[in-house]
């Protein structure tokens, strides 16, 4: 890997976006695209209180967007509101909702109409993840993951469909990852999970097509400062130097991901629907997939 002065200066050729490491609002931006690119929409972004969601709500909000983010913790989802609009001054609804629980969703939904009377754009964020050998992982952790990740995506994206997409057309967005390309070992779960939505995802382009609803996946590699990084061993990656096998040389971070679903949910891609965009500084491609070293980790997180 590059010493750190190195890479910090190469992160600035690269022109890397800044990131704050916790749920918090960028303490300056610059914008790189038209601060009205999303004006007068409407975003409801499932798991916005939180990690990636967050950032991509605040980043919707810096162009112009209003907001809703949902999901079970209305105090968590309360208190990130209270963030971003005082951040960004655009509004932001904050409701709780479990995506498991259709009837959930239809009672948000409502309310976001009734508050916005309009909503464009359904980011699906909501997942739930942890590292588990398949030998050792219950039907039931199986099941659960399947389904908050895949069925709460279908749920939601279905009861959108139903309230307004269908006469009033949409963009939708589903949070995936690139854990089943090579069999991500400990991940059988969320790999399985995402893989199924990416399929949902080219399923519903097709079927809604029509009805002018363009439906993408965006696939992120490792990001910092997120639970996932932290639950799936980001930590010890980066203790261990592994990420200096990821082509671009380091993990990714919330504002680049978001800055990816801002060109998948903006005009910009108006001609881009059924695709999955990966967002992983080339990580797939050549990054480890040791079951003996992530059993480590498990094991390590599992003695805690
Ligand atoms: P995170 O902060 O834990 O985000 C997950 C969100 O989902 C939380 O806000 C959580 O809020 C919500 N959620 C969980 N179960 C829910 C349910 N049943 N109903 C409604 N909401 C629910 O994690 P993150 O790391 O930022 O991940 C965000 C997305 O990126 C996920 O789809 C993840 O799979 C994907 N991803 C992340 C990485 C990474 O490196 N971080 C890599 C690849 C893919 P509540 O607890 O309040 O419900």
């Amino acid at each position: 890997a590059l010493p750190a002065p190195a890479m910090a200066e190469a992160a600035m050729a690269a022109r890397v976006p800044p990131d704050e490491d916790g749920d918090e609002c960028l303490p300056q931006y610059r914008h790189l695209l038209s601060p009205d690119l999303l004006a007068g929409q409407v975003a409801f972004i499932t798991g916005g209180g939180s990690g990636i969601g967050f950032r991509i709500a605040e980043i919707f909000m810096r162009h112009g967007c209003r907001t809703v983010i949902a999901s079970r913790n209305l105090q968590r989802v309360s208190e990130a509101s209270k963030k971003l609009v005082a951040a960004t001054g655009q509004q932001c609804l904050p409701l709780s909702i479990d995506v498991r629980q259709p009837q959930t969703i239809a009672a948000a939904v409502d309310e976001a109409l009734k508050e916005f009377q309009r909503i464009d754009i359904l980011i699906n964020g909501a997942a739930g993840n942890f590292l588990c050998p398949a030998s050792a992982l219950s039907f039931n952790a199986f099941k659960t993951v399947i389904d908050i990740d895949t069925m709460g995506t279908f749920n939601t994206s279905k009861v959108l469909f139903e309230k307004y997409f269908r006469d009033h057309g949409g963009v939708i967005v589903n949070i995936t990852a690139t854990l089943s390309y090579r069999g991500q070992a400990l991940q059988v779960h969320a790999g399985a999970a995402k893989a199924a939505i990416d399929a949902m995802t080219r399923h519903l382009a097709v079927e809604w097509g029509p009805n002018n609803i363009r439906v993408n996946s965006l696939a992120p590699g490792p990001i910092t400062g997120t639970e996932g990084f932290r639950r799936l061993g980001g930590k010890s990656a980066e203790k261990s130097d592994l990420f200096s096998v990821i082509p671009l040389q380091r993990a990714g971070n919330k504002t680049e991901i978001a800055h990816s679903t801002l060109y998948l949910a903006s005009p910009l891609s108006s001609y881009v629907t059924g695709t999955t965009l990966v967002v992983d500084g080339g990580s797939w491609l050549t990054s480890p997939n040791s079951f003996s070293a992530l059993l480590d980790v498990w094991a390590a997180g599992a003695n805690q």
